[in-house]
């Protein structure tokens, strides 16, 4: 979509000019800044569609940044995260990043990730009941879920999984979210009841694990719904 607008906070001059080069070509209206508090100033006056947030900033660490701009905005944040770094991704992720890239990153690969996260932001505003991808269909109103027009019956926590998967998909969330909301706050880190949940419901919906159509592993972080590229592709100009 034309014009949306992105803040990109990063620090190193070269990364954040290679990423106004890439986002304007791609059609979007660009502010940057090195600064954490300065972003969040921005967050303020320039009201971006999307935040890029890297991770190691001068003044604030991302984490910081994140739970600051979540005390009163719920814009999009994708996280740039230096390789092999898990703990700091998905600390990010649980302090209320949308999704992340990891440095090397390829600029299609982020774009991807842009085009998801901020075609589930327009959705979100707007009410579907129904979901349908790659032959999943799950019915939100009649809790109804088949696959290639077969009826699945899930028990409460695979639809609840599933729902979860589904309500941002191809967007990752991390074993700590998902086992908050399915198990509550308590089984937070019970991840094996998840692993199990996981195959679980990966076998009623026919989803091999190895060559993943529905449930993607994204290891040592958590889980995503997979799409198709063309769904992700929908919302280019
Ligand atoms: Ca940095």
């Amino acid at each position: 979509m034309a014009n949306e607008t992105i803040l990109v906070v990063e620090d190193e001059a070269q990364i954040r000019k290679f990423l106004r080069i890439s986002l304007e070509a791609h059609h979007y209206t660009v502010h940057e800044t090195r600064l954490g508090a300065e972003g969040l100033a921005l967050c303020a006056t320039a009201q971006p569609h999307l935040v890029i947030l890297d991770l190691g900033l001068p003044d604030l660490d991302g984490q910081q940044f994140i739970s600051r701009l979540r005390e009163w905005s719920n814009v999009p944040i994708i996280v740039l995260s230096v390789r092999a770094d898990e703990t700091q991704k998905v600390a990010a992720l649980d302090a209320g990043a949308n999704d992340y890239v990891t440095k090397p990153f390829g600029i299609s690969e982020l774009m991807a990730r842009i085009r998801v996260v901020l075609r589930d932001t327009r959705q979100s505003t707007a009410t579907q009941s129904l979901f349908e991808s790659q032959g999943l269909q799950v019915d939100l109103s009649q809790r109804k879920v088949s696959v290639d027009g077969n009826p699945i019956h899930l028990t409460k926590k695979e639809y609840e999984l599933l729902r979860l998967l589904i309500a941002q998909p191809g967007q990752v969330l991390t074993h700590r979210q998902i086992l908050g909301e399915v198990w509550g706050p308590a089984q937070q880190e019970e991840t094996h009841y998840l692993r199990v949940l996981v195959g679980q419901l990966r076998n009623k919906l026919g989803d091999d694990p190895a060559n993943p159509r529905f449930v993607i592993t994204v290891q040592g972080v958590g889980y995503r719904l997979a799409i198709p590229l063309a769904l992700n592709d929908q919302s280019q100009p």
